[in-house]
This record gives C-alpha cells, sequence and structure tokens, in this order.
C-alpha cells in the first residue's frame, strides 16, 4: 500500500497518510510507532503535549528507517505560546525526540485570549529559517486567526491541523485553506472510533465494497484532499487503516458519507480554548 505526497505550499511534500500518537503513553507510543513504520507509514504525528515524543523517537532511532524518508510533526504547547518560550519548547521537543530537525512544526492551538500566537508564529518563522522545521504550520485555527497570521506574517501557514470527519467536514473552512495554499489536515479522522463508525451508511457503503467502516472514512478523507493521521496501537488495525490505496468510492458513495455533516464537535471549539 503506496502512501501518495501531497506537495505542501513551500515545495515540500508530506505523506497524505500518517500515524496519530494521541493519548498513547510513551512506553507504548514505542511499540505503536514501531508497528507503524513496519506497516509501512512513514509520516508521525506527536505533540509536546502528548507527552510521548521520547517514545516516539526511540521507535524513529531503533527502525533503521533513513531520516529523509521519515516526516515528523510535532506541536508546540499552549503554555509555551510566546517568542522565546516558543523557541525553548522546540528546543525540548527537538531534545526529546533525538532528531536535528522536524519536517513539521505546529502551534497547537490559536489561544487567542493569551494573544501570543503571532509573535509565536515569528519564532517559528525564525526556526523554519534556521532548517530545523523543514514546514512550520498551524493547528486549531479559525479563518479569523488564519487571516491575521496571512496578513500580519512573512510566511504563509503550510497547513492548518483541524478536527475533521463526516460529522464535522469543515466546509467552509477547508475552502479557505484551498484559496489560501494551506493543505488541510484532519485530527481524529475516524470521529475517535465512537458513534460515526457505526453510521449504517458507512456500513452500507463498506459491504459495498468489501471494507470497513474505518477504511470507508479515511478513503473519504485522501479523496476529498485532505492529510489524514489515523490513530491505533491495535497492529491490525494500524495494518488495517494504511490499507486504503486498493478501492475508490464513487459519487453516490461520497454523497451518502457527505449526508452525515451533523456539526458534532468532539475537541473544544477553537476560539474559545485557550
Ligand atoms: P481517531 O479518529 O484517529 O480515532 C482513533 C480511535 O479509533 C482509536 O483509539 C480506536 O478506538 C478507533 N480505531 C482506530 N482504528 C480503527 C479501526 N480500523 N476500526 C475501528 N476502530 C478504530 O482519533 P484521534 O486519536 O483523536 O486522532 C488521530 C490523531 O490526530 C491523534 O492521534 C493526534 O495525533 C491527532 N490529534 C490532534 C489534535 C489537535 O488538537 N491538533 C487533537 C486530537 C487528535
Amino acid at each position: 500500500s503506496k502512501v501518495p505526497d501531497i506537495t505542501l505550499n513551500n515545495g515540500v511534500t508530506m505523506p497524505q497518510l500518517g500515524f496519530g500518537v494521541w493519548q498513547v503513553p510513551d512506553d507504548e507510543a514505542a511499540t505503536a510507532v514501531a508497528a507503524a513504520l513496519e506497516a509501512g507509514y512513514r509520516s508521525i504525528d506527536t505533540a509536546a503535549l502528548y507527552r510521548n515524543e521520547q517514545g516516539t523517537g526511540r521507535a524513529i532511532a531503533a527502525s533503521g528507517i533513513p531520516r529523509e524518508e521519515l516526516f515528523v510533526t510535532t506541536k508546540l504547547w499552549n503554555t509555551d505560546q510566546g517568542h522565546d518560550n516558543a523557541l525553548r519548547a522546540f528546543d525540548a521537543s527537538l531534545g526529546k525526540l533525538g532528531l536535528e530537525y522536524v519536517d513539521l512544526y505546529l502551534i497547537h492551538w490559536p489561544a487567542p485570549a493569551r494573544g501570543l500566537y503571532l509573535e509565536t508564529w515569528r519564532a517559528l518563522e525564525k526556526i523554519h529559517a534556521d532548517g530545523r522545521a523543514r514546514a512550520i504550520g498551524v493547528s486549531n485555527f479559525p479563518v479569523a486567526q488564519l487571516r491575521h497570521l496571512l496578513d500580519e506574517g512573512g510566511v504563509a501557514p503550510a497547513l492548518n491541523q483541524v478536527e475533521l470527519h463526516p460529522h464535522l467536514p469543515q466546509t467552509e473552512l477547508r475552502a479557505f485553506h484551498a484559496g489560501h495554499g494551506i493543505a488541510t489536515e484532519a485530527w481524529s479522522p475516524l470521529g475517535q472510533g465512537r458513534g460515526l463508525l457505526d453510521e449504517p451508511a458507512l456500513a452500507a457503503v463498506a459491504a459495498k465494497h468489501g471494507r470497513t467502516p474505518a477504511q470507508v472514512v479515511l478513503r473519504w478523507h485522501l479523496q476529498i484532499g485532505n492529510v489524514v493521521i489515523p490513530k491505533s496501537v491495535t497492529p491490525s488495525r494500524i495494518r488495517e487503516n494504511i490499507d486504503v490505496f486498493g478501492f475508490e468510492l464513487d459519487g453516490e458513495d461520497l454523497a451518502a458519507i457527505d449526508a452525515l455533516d451533523n456539526g458534532g464537535r468532539l475537541g473544544p471549539d477553537p476560539s474559545s480554548f485557550n
């Protein structure tokens, strides 16, 4: 199962499907990331908040996979916002990962009430200019905060990682991204495995293709152009979630999945989360 690359607005390429490690304890992260690398994943999504950068880094080192074949993302936590704090937090993340650079560094949340994301972005621009992050981007940024960065920042964000799944397809935000060269990355792409995957409409499409509901949802993401980072610690599901390149949804399937939009958000509202 060969994962296609997408090209970010600075020319850097990124696998369209990667492996997320939120809520995976550090020691288990090493095992789970090893299983993901074994299954063929080459993109890993972690964050300082997840407290598993060390386990992730250990699995990367132990894999023996050449660094340039991997795409590693980590994120700056809200309490580390501010120019100098961000530079320090980045050094700490890099040290825990045991890497000389990351492929993508993200501001985890805009935390608008802190009033620091623009100044934080300037620190990410410096990290990028120094070659220590091949690309920089944001996460959980609504249109208003994206506009602010585009207007005031020097480098446009390569990507915005947001909650996105068939219950919350983020149609307006995706259109804004498309109009401004910002890639859309979906977090909780499977709706965290609860509720969404039990939708009868997904069971019907899955039966039609001889696939699972999770595979159908991942295929929907890929076909509408999202980058996806499904998480699992179960080796069989880790393999299942990357085995999504041998079938294609048709227009009818996509429409049935589009109809699942109910605005259901699993995480906090980024406009008021600080
Ligand atoms: P997800 O949508 O990837 O769902 C993961 C859960 O779904 C698993 O724990 C399991 O219970 C279930 N599951 C996985 N594969 C399955 C399968 N094949 N069949 C049935 N059930 C299956 O949820 P997530 O972990 O919240 O999101 C993925 C990644 O996104 C995270 O690990 C993290 O890297 C990232 N993330 C980022 C943010 C952010 O604020 N930037 C927030 C949440 C998650």
